[in-house]
């Protein structure tokens, strides 16, 4: 008995891995891409909810949390961390504490609200590369500033 190939779809952007890298990157993307929730997938073999049972990432830095802040990221995880800190200074000048099951869903939910939503579990087996694919005009307009 035969079998038919699924048919190819077609994506600008496929980010492989829902951790905090996959995660913010994607987010990243769809701050500045053009119709992102088209354009970009994100995909994760595990079905984030139960994978991190013992948790992983526990604190982020201040520079860390810095960089999420310009994202617009870090308001959500300082709502829900433990702030460990020795004298209340500059704004991030602390040690943010939160379980990074629960950072990625600050994560994740910032990702929904930009239409995209991460896919799980679906895995990545293989790649390969189209040599014969006939290549897309790049439009400037679409992709920034000129
Ligand atoms: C015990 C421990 C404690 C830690 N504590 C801290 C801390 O306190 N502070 C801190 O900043 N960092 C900490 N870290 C490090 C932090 O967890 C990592 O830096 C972070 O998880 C890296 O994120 P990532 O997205 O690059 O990778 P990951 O979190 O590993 O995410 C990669 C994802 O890709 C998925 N994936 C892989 N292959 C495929 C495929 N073929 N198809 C689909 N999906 C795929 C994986 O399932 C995974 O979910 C700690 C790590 C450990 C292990």
């Amino acid at each position: 008995m035969g079998s038919t190939a699924p048919e190819a779809e077609h994506v600008d952007v496929l980010i492989v891995g829902g951790g905090p890298v996959g995660l913010i990157t994607a987010y990243q993307l769809a701050l500045t891409l053009p119709h992102a929730d088209k354009r970009i997938r994100i995909i994760e073999q595990h079905p984030k909810s139960s994978q991190d049972k013992y948790s992983r990432a526990i604190a982020l830095f201040p520079r860390t949390s810095e960089v999420l802040d310009q994202l617009g990221l870090a308001d959500a995880l300082a709502q829900q961390c433990f702030a460990c800190q020795s004298s209340a200074s500059a704004v991030w000048d602390f040690a943010l504490v939160l379980r990074q099951k629960y950072q990625e869903e600050v994560f994740r939910t910032a990702l929904k609200e930009k239409g995209i939503m991460l896919e799980a579990p679906v895995t990545l087996v293989d790649v390969a590369v189209d040599e014969g694919l006939k290549k897309g005009r790049v439009s400037q307009h679409s992709y920034g500033p000129r």
